[in-house]
């Protein structure tokens, strides 16, 4: 089993994105990109540290923005770069813990390396020396003369691959490269490069082709999108909402914000809307934010009677101002009587309106208890509902 020490490269200094903090500070999803590349190969296998390496005089605002987290993320050493790339790799390697067996190279403006493409290229490099992940080109390339505009001819792209990151190293292999090409003084734009120009192998590995590299604002806006839709890990969250309440004489019957026809209601310091607790618990669970109890207490007079649409509401408003917005919801009342299937439709539109989500993302189902228990006595009704929500995008 390796010991492997990670580098992460934070050249660059935003000016492509229009940004005025270096490009690894730029937010994505809230958190500077350079902390979700730390994220993702926090967990990498047999790692002994994580090496940040800063544009020359910015190590503090990479701390800063570190803070608490960088013990979670392993991070060992927050080091500034050279002028050239491998002053910056040079630099990191110097900070790599003694123990490490090889080191894996990673630009920190790629926030979505798969762990998996990790691991294989630790693989590779352990075995042959040097290796990095590659993804096919898939546009047809020209070759143009010097001002750009005419096109000489198409270059075959068969046996082309573009450089990806993470680039792995047997620390020897890597150490005798970059000693090379600083003493050298050349030219350089990746760290595989060092090795095959010394005159070593350097093993390809098929990667990830959405391991990206987030260098434009238009880069960086796919990124947003692609973590707020379908990608990133903490996209989605879910959460679980239960509720029971005493059915009594004298109230009104109020389920979903709307009020169903019943010789009795259910008993609470508000409404007593069962479905509304449950639902609304489920979306502050989604979002870690603890329970209704906690956020309206019914030893607070403000809430006595008080129409549970509110506690809804205020819960997407809370799950909002936390970075989340529900995707759907689906409930399941439990009651002996009345028969609930005719309301049905009634208490999904309500649901939905106060979710702020369309029809079909809210779903209410109606069951009996068969007689049994406080439900099946006819002494108190149930809900039970499940909640997912989305991280909100900076458009979002
Ligand atoms: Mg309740």
């Amino acid at each position: 089993m390796h010991t492997i020490a990670t580098v992460l490269v934070a050249g660059g200094e935003g000016r492509r994105l229009g940004a005025s903090v270096p490009k690894a500070l730029v937010p994505l999803g809230g958190r500077p990109l350079f902390l979700r590349a730390l994220e993702a190969l926090a967990g990498l296998p047999g790692l002994a540290g994580q090496v940040v390496v800063t544009p020359p005089g910015m190590e503090s605002r990479f701390r800063d923005a570190l803070g608490d987290a960088a013990s979670a993320l392993r991070v060992v050493a927050v080091v500034p770069g050279g002028a050239r790339r491998q002053d910056s790799a040079a630099a990191g390697f110097a900070a790599v813990p003694p123990s490490a067996s090889l080191v894996l190279v990673h630009d920190a403006a790629r926030p979505f390396v798969p762990a998996a493409d990790a691991v294989a290229v630790a693989d590779a490099a352990s075995r042959d020396g040097a290796a990095l992940l590659v993804a096919p080109v898939v546009d047809t390339l020209k070759r143009v003369g010097p001002d750009g505009s005419a096109v000489l001819e198409t270059v075959p792209r068969a046996d082309l691959r573009r450089a990806l990151t993470p680039q792995g190293f047997r620390r020897e292999v890597y150490a005798s490269a970059l000693a090379r090409a600083v003493a050298g003084g050349w030219e350089v734009t990746d760290d595989a490069s060092m090795v095959e120009r010394a005159g070593g192998a350097v093993t390809a590995v098929p990667g990830d082709p959405s391991n990206v590299k987030v260098t434009t604002p238009d880069d960086l806006a796919r990124a947003e999108r692609w973590l707020a839709g379908d990608g990133g890990t903490d996209a989605f969250r879910v959460g679980h909402g239960w509720d029971r309440h005493r059915l009594v004489e004298g109230r009104p019957l109020r389920l979903g914000g709307v009020t169903v026809p019943h010789g009795r209601g259910l008993l609470g310091h508000s409404d007593g809307d069962v479905l509304l607790h449950a639902v609304a618990d489920a979306v502050l669970g989604a979002a870690g934010l603890g329970d209704l109890g906690v956020r309206f207490p019914s030893s607070d007079p403000r809430w006595k009677d008080a129409d549970s649409s509110v506690f809804l509401r205020e819960a997407v408003a809370a799950a909002a101002a936390a970075g989340w917005r529900p995707v759907n919801v689906d409930a399941t009342v439990v009651a002996e009587e009345p028969r609930l299937g005719p309301h049905r439709e009634a208490m999904r539109r309500s649901l939905a309106g106060l979710l702020d989500l369309p029809e079909d993302a809210v779903n209410v189902k109606a069951k009996t208890a068969e007689g049994l228990g406080p439900v099946g006595t006819g002494e108190a009704m149930e809900a039970h509902a499940v909640a997912t929500v989305r991280r909100k995008g900076r458009d979002a």
